[in-house]
Parts: structure tokens; C-alpha cells; sequence
């Protein structure tokens, strides 16, 4: 089994793809935000440097991101492949991410990016609503996903709604820095040929099958 990361925009359904293959091959999700939240409440120096900069919604240094992730990598249940999520975020820490795959003694394993369009993610964003009652999502820009009557949840009747988030705005805004951090990452790994590319907009079911594919074939 390979080590994982994958890559993609907001909303692009990462979390969903991550969830299906740590399930399916039973390896561990590596966080960052796992691991400072974990850290965060140990009473060490440490521990007590991130609750601290977390509460004060600072950045963690690199110094300590770079240590925590080395140490919860080194742990056995990672010998046989992880996920890593939310990491690398920049170029620099991804040249920094290599570096300790190496000594390790990990490669940097298959990077799968899941490509999609920005319009088709505004479809989404903007179209998504919830169930204000039992939380089931809806899409109302997508017919497979669309509730049978307007504002009203299929399963229980319940009222939908739209967070506040979910508006063209913030994802544009979030679209824009995802853009500007990710571009130099993603041809970071083009160049070591551990990239591969898939077609996100396509279901749930058809993006898993590729990215089993490609876990297979490696
Ligand atoms: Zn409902």
C-alpha cells in the first residue's frame, strides 16, 4: 500500500474520497488539524504553545507542524500506507514533507488530484441545502439531487436551508487561495511523476472507482 494525499479545490468532495479509501484498505487519516487539536491537550510545552495559538487563531509554526507530523508518522499504524490531509500547503512545505518521508524511509507514495472545473463547483456551493431537521443535503442545481418539492425535505418534511457559507463569495474567495497555494504543489509532484489526475465531476461512485484504479495499478 502506498502513502495517499490528495488534492483538490473546495468542495471537490475530498473528504468523502479520503473516507471511502481509509475504509477500504483500513489505513489511518493523518490530519494536521487532528494532530494540533490532539496536541493542543496535552499539558507540555508544546501542547500548551498550540491551545495557545490556536485560540488565538494564529498560524502554528512550520518548526512544530514539520516535528508533529514526523513523530505521528513514525508510528506503527503508518508503516503500511496513510492518508495525509491538510498538508502540505504551500511549496515549501511540501520540498519540507519529502524530507521527512525520506527519513523515514517513506516515498512520497501517489498524489491524486481530482480535477474540477470552478463552475461546477459553484453549481454545487450555491445549490446546496440542507435539512434544517435531519441535516440530509440536497442540491437544487442538480437533478439527481433536487428535493421533490421546493424547500422541503424528502425524508422528513423538514425545512431546508442554505449556510451561511455555502454563497458564491466565499467559495470565490476560497477558490482564488486554493488556486494561488496549491499551483506550485501540484507541479511539484507532476515533476517527481507521482501526480495523477482524475476527472472530479463525475458521481461519488465513479470518482472512487478511478481513484481504486489507480491505487491498484500502483
Ligand atoms: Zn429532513
Amino acid at each position: 500500500m502506498k502513502n495517499i494525499m490528495f488534492i483538490a479545490p473546495p468542495a471537490a468532495g475530498k473528504g468523502t474520497q479520503a473516507e471511502i479509501v481509509v475504509q477500504k484498505y483500513n489505513i489511518p487519516h493523518i490530519s494536521t488539524g487532528d494532530i494540533l487539536r490532539e496536541i493542543s491537550k496535552e499539558d507540555s510545552e508544546i501542547g500548551n504553545y498550540v491551545k495557545e495559538t490556536m485560540k488565538n487563531g494564529g498560524l502554528v509554526k512550520d518548526e512544530i507542524t514539520y516535528k508533529l507530523i514526523k513523530d505521528r508518522l513514525d508510528r506503527d499504524d503508518c508503516k503500511n500506507g496513510f492518508i495525509i490531509d491538510g498538508f502540505p500547503r504551500n511549496l515549501d512545505q511540501a520540498k519540507e514533507y519529502t524530507k521527512i518521508l525520506d527519513e523515514l524511509g517513506y516515498d512520497v507514495g501517489l498524489v491524486i488530484y481530482l480535477d474540477i472545473k470552478e463552475e461546477v463547483l459553484e453549481k454545487r456551493i450555491t445549490g446546496r441545502r440542507l435539512c434544517e431537521n435531519c441535516n440530509t443535503i440536497y442540491n437544487i442545481n442538480d437533478p439527481k439531487s433536487c428535493p421533490k418539492v421546493e424547500s422541503t425535505c424528502d425524508k422528513c418534511g423538514g425545512k431546508l436551508y442554505q449556510r451561511d457559507d455555502d454563497n458564491l463569495e466565499s467559495f470565490q474567495n476560497r477558490y482564488k487561495t486554493y488556486v494561488e497555494k496549491t499551483k506550485d504543489i501540484i507541479d511539484y509532484y507532476k515533476n517527481m511523476n507521482v501526480l495523477y489526475e482524475i476527472n472530479g465531476d463525475a458521481t461519488v461512485e465513479e470518482v472512487a472507482d478511478e481513484v481504486d484504479k489507480i491505487i491498484s495499478n500502483n
